[in-house]
C-alpha cells in the first residue's frame, strides 16, 4: 500500500468512525415508547378483548346483559370490524372504557410540558425536587443535531449550567431550588394513560408537522405501539384516509418551509383540518 493508498484508508476509517458517532448521538435522543398496559392485556384475546368491551359498550340499543357480552365475544372477525367502523363515525362516549398506558423514556421537559397540557390524561413523572440533578442529560432536538457548531455552543452553555448547578448543592442549595436554572431540555421520564377517546383526540392533533418534532415523534412511536396490539384502531386514529395520505403533503411543507415555522403552520393548519375530520 502506497502513501496515498494509506491516507485515504485513514480518512474512510475516520468517515466511518464520524457517521457511527452521528448515529449513535440521534439514537441517544430519540425518544423511547413503550406501551406497558392496555385494556385486555394478558388475556388470551389481546387483540379482541379491548373491542369486544367497546363494542358491548356501544352496544346500548340492544339488552346490556352479561350474556351479551358473551355473545359479541364469539362474533365472526368480519362483524366485529363493520361494527367498529361505524363506532369509529359515530359518538365516542363509550370510547372511554378503552385505556393505554405508556412509559416514555429520554425526553425532554419541553416536551412533557406539552404533553401535560391535555388533562383528560393521567401522568407520573421523575421529581427533580430532591434528587440531585448534576449527572442530568440534555436532550438535542433534531435540528441540533444538524448543526455541530451550534450544538458546540449548546454543550458549552450546558457545562457551565452544570457546573453552577453542582456548586449551589456544595453550598447546601436544596434541590428543589437549585433545578431553576436547570435547561428546559433536561432529559425526564413519563408514564402516561389516556382512554381512547381522549388518545384518538391527542394523535389528531400531535401527529401532523405542526406539532414540534419531538412530540411528534412521541406520538408517532404510541401510535405504532397500539396500532401492534390493536389493529382495528387504525380506522378510529385515520378514518378512511388511511396512515400514509397526508405524508407528502407534510413532507413538503418541511422541505419548503422547515424554518419558517409560521408558513408552514398556515399550510398544516388546513392539512391538521383534514385530518381531524378523517378526510
Ligand atoms: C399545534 C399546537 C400548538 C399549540 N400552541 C400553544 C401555544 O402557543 N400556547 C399554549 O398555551 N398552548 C398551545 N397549545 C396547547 C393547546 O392550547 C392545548 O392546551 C392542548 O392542545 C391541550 O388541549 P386539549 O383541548 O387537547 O386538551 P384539554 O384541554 O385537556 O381538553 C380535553 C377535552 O376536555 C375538555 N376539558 C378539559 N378540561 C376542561 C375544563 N376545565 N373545562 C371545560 N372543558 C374541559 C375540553 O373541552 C376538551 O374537549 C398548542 C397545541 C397544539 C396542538
Amino acid at each position: 500500500m502506497n502513501g496515498e493508498q494509506m491516507e485515504f484508508g485513514f480518512m474512510k476509517e475516520e468517515h466511518q468512525a464520524q457517521v457511527a458517532a452521528k448515529q449513535k448521538l440521534i439514537e441517544a435522543n430519540t425518544p423511547r415508547v413503550e406501551l406497558i398496559h392496555f385494556t385486555g392485556k394478558d388475556t388470551p384475546d389481546e387483540t379482541w378483548a379491548a373491542a369486544n368491551l367497546l363494542i358491548f359498550t356501544k352496544s346500548t340499543r340492544l339488552n346490556l346483559s352479561p350474556g351479551l357480552f358473551d355473545e359479541i365475544r364469539n362474533w365472526p372477525e368480519e362483524k366485529k370490524l363493520e361494527e367498529l367502523e361505524y363506532m369509529a363515525n359515530t359518538l365516542p362516549s363509550s370510547w372511554e372504557f378503552i385505556d393505554y398506558v405508556f412509559l416514555v423514556t429520554g425526553v425532554s421537559r419541553a416536551y412533557t410540558h406539552q404533553q401535560v397540557r391535555t388533562r383528560t390524561g393521567s401522568y407520573a413523572q421523575q421529581a427533580m425536587r430532591i434528587v440531585d440533578a448534576s449527572d442530568f442529560k440534555y436532550v438535542y432536538t433534531k435540528r441540533d443535531l444538524e448543526h455541530d457548531d451550534r450544538r458546540a455552543i449548546i454543550d458549552k452553555c450546558v457545562g457551565k449550567i452544570r457546573e453552577i448547578y453542582t456548586e449551589l448543592l456544595s453550598m447546601g442549595h436544596l434541590a428543589e431550588d437549585a433545578r431553576g436554572i436547570l435547561p428546559t431540555n433536561v432529559a425526564t421520564n413519563i408514564v402516561c394513560k389516556f382512554n381512547m377517546r381522549a388518545f384518538v383526540d391527542l394523535a389528531k392533533k400531535r401527529l401532523g408537522g405542526r406539532s414540534q418534532n419531538e412530540y411528534r415523534e412521541v406520538m408517532t412511536q404510541m401510535v405504532s405501539a397500539v396500532l401492534a396490539v390493536h389493529p382495528w384502531m387504525e380506522k378510529f386514529i385515520y378514518g378512511d384516509a388511511g396512515r400514509d395520505y397526508f405524508t407528502d403533503i407534510e413532507t413538503f411543507a418541511e422541505e419548503q418551509f422547515g424554518d419558517d415555522l409560521a408558513t408552514k403552520a398556515k399550510l398544516l393548519k388546513i392539512v391538521h383540518k383534514m385530518r381531524k375530520e378523517g378526510k
